[in-house]
């Protein structure tokens, strides 16, 4: 059976880059951190594959916008997800992993080693290539969402909450992000309305029973959101309640804050020339491997996982990708 179809050619475009001063040469870069990234990094450091990280747009990932994890092991107490990220980079630097702030603009996997460039400047040329950049948040689409970025639109209930203090929100999603960003809120708003546009939630049942018994938590089921009005930022959103149905009505919530949980969308897009994903965007990786399409690349964390997208699940998958970075490199050099 074969694992990929030949990919498409890159563009001359794509491949032109304007760079400065010569190439980096690099036995092995991690390109994005959080748990993948961080873990992937200290296994490539103990095994002496002296890794460069270069951390993204969102040092220590997704989990530095969460309150509480409860259900990575080690931890019988939880942990915050701050505290968690910083415990894994002081363990990846503990091994000797150079971690740099930058973000990868463009790759160029038609070559070897592989060319990476780092902020539209710098050239990394890498022998093998840990891709761990995650997924990022998604936004309904609304032309409102732009109008009130910053003025009351947010997509990290644990960057902003506390702007909204004693105040009135929405949360928009059904799932277990939107539970915790719900639950998160409610501890700091006087109200939390959680817009979910189906009769039932997705969340894990723990984290539903939690929203339900949290009386300043109100569910609104069964709406979608229209519009966002407000003279100075958010002051509130036009919902419609049924949508689609003979019952279909406006409703309107008054609201300082609003806040989107409706998922994620994995951060591939510089690397789409050269590796194969789904149609959503998650790279595609040999079956129980991080192999990707392109020899000397591998695919770790959100970026890959569409299914799991767990802590945990990445710190595995990122251990997968050191250990196959380390395969590779001693079975070509
Ligand atoms: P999910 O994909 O699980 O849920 C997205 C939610 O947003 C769904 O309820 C979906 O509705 C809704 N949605 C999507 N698009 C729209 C739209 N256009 N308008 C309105 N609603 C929309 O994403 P999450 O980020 O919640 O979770 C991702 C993964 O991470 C899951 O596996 C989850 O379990 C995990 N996670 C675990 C946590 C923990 O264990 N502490 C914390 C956070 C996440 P619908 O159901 O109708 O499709």
């Amino acid at each position: 059976m074969e694992l990929f179809k030949p990919m498409d050619k890159p563009g001359e475009d794509e491949k032109k880059q304007k760079t400065e001063g010569e190439a980096e040469r690099l036995k092995c870069l991690i390109i994005g951190s959080g748990p993948a990234g961080y873990t992937a990094a200290i296994y490539a450091a103990r095994a002496n594959l002296n890794p460069v990280m270069y951390e993204g747009m969102q040092p220590g990932g997704q989990l530095t916008t969460t309150t509480e994890v409860e259900n990575y092991p080690g931890y019988p107490e939880g942990v915050s997800g701050p505290v968690m990220m910083e415990d894994l980079k002081k363990q990846a630097g503990r091994f000797g992993t150079d971690i740099r702030w930058g973000v990868a603009t463009a790759v160029d996997f038609s070559t070897t080693p592989h060319r990476v460039i780092i902020d539209n400047k710098k050239t990394i040329e890498a022998e093998a290539v840990i891709v761990a950049t995650g997924a990022t948040a998604k936004y309904l689409g609304i032309e409102a969402e732009t109008k009130y970025a910053g003025q009351g639109v947010s997509a990290c209930a644990t960057c902003d909450g506390f702007f909204y203090k004693g105040k009135d929100v929405a949360v928009v999603g059904g799932g277990d992000t939107a539970a915790e960003e719900a639950l998160y809120l409610s501890g700091l708003c006087n109200k939390v309305y959680l817009i979910v546009r189906k009769d039932h939630m997705r969340a894990s049942r723990v984290m539903q029973e939690r929203v339900l018994n949290t009386p300043n938590i109100e569910m609104m089921f069964e709406h979608n959101v229209k519009d966002l009005f407000g003279e100075n930022g958010v002051e509130g959103a036009l919902l419609i309640h049924k949508m689609g149905t003979p019952d279909e009505k406006e409703v309107k919530i008054h609201i300082s804050g609003f806040f989107l949980a409706i998922g994620h969308t994995p951060n591939s897009g510089i690397f789409k020339p050269y590796l194969e994903t789904d149609d959503v965007g998650y790279i595609n990786t040999v079956p129980d491997t991080s192999k990707t399409n392109v020899d000397g690349v591998f695919a770790c964390g959100d970026v890959m996982d569409s299914t799991y997208r767990q802590a945990v699940t990445a710190a595995g998958t990122g251990c997968r990708a050191a250990i196959d970075a380390e395969r590779y490199l001693t079975s070509r050099f």
